[in-house]
């Protein structure tokens, strides 16, 4: 596997490729990569010639008050995960050389329509900028024909279909399953800030989930009281507290009261400081 820390190296590498008539696929993360990320790794060789993954902590998707200096990194192991699962080029650029002046950028990738402003956007109002601006430079960096997403972070994945889509990138957006621990956690980088009593009260992020999804197999159509029962659940558990639980279309994440079409009953739940997100998308 080629480890490219330059945006110039990246763009030999994959100019090279092209001009063999390959095709590129990018998957976007921010490393301590784990089988959610792999399975975003297999997809893509699946489906392209060469796989570009970015091992990158955004520091314009954090706030001030957030946990960007300690969000967990580990360079070595991400390396091992991303060979064992056929990347072809990592590229893990510094600070520097994705925003060159000093960290911060002038200008931005912003979505102005309430797709950024609900859900996670609520309590994080400037994260879909920062997402969406360095999605955007790895799009352009990268130029692949196609760019791999988990449906865990589903706003995010319909964001940035939506921006794709705005910007003419000409890139296919390919969403990919939720992959789970065995007793049903999503998995994530953040997971490791569980343990003990706080690792076992995670669990109730996805029976929640599971809730939702009988209540809808049993016929219940009125969002509200899906979302009503999926919460009392969570509020059950004296170390979770909800940030938000809430159904939306999955297309514009615009609020919904009957389950009809394509709905996403979607949460984010703090564990401690530990906040922790879930979803299921429902089709009728
Ligand atoms: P992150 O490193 O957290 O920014 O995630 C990078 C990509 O991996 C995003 O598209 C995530 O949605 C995806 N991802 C993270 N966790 C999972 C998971 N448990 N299952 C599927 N995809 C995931």
């Amino acid at each position: 596997m080629i480890i490219a820390k330059t945006i110039a190296s990246v763009r030999t590498q994959v100019k090279e490729w092209k001009r063999d008539g390959l095709t590129v696929a990018l998957v976007p993360t921010m490393g301590y990569l784990h089988e959610g990320h792999a399975s975003l790794i297999d997809k893509a060789a699946e489906m392209c010639d060469k796989v570009v993954a970015s091992d990158f902590v955004n520091p314009t998707q954090f706030a001030p008050d957030e946990d960007l200096e300690a969000y967990p990194r580990d360079f070595a192991s991400d390396c091992e995960l991303l060979t064992k699962h056929g990347c072809d080029m990592v590229f893990c650029p510094s600070v520097d050389e994705m925003y060159p002046d000093g960290g911060k950028t002038d200008t931005y990738v912003e979505i102005l329509n309430d797709m950024p402003k609900g859900l996670c956007g609520r309590t994080r109002p400037t994260h879909f900028r920062g997402v969406c601006t360095v999605v955007s430079k790895l799009f352009n960096i990268v130029t692949p024909d196609m760019a791999f997403f988990g449906q865990k972070d589903a706003q995010q994945l319909a964001i940035i279909r939506r921006m794709a889509h705005d910007m003419s990138y000409g890139i296919e957006i390919v969403g990919c399953p939720i992959v789970r621990e065995d007793d049903g956690l999503a998995k994530s980088s953040r997971n490791v800030y569980l343990n003990g009593d706080r690792r076992r009260a995670a669990r109730v992020l996805s029976r929640s989930v599971a809730l939702g999804q009988k209540l809808i197999a049993d016929g219940e159509k009125d969002a509200k009281k899906i979302v009503a029962e999926m919460s009392a659940l969570i509020e059950a558990e004296p170390l979770a507290e909800i940030d938000y639980v809430t159904a939306v279309n999955n297309l514009d994440l615009a609020p919904v009261d009957t389950i009809s079409g394509s709905v996403l009953i979607a949460m984010a739940v703090f564990i401690g400081k530990t906040r922790l997100l879930d979803n299921f998308v429902v089709e009728v």
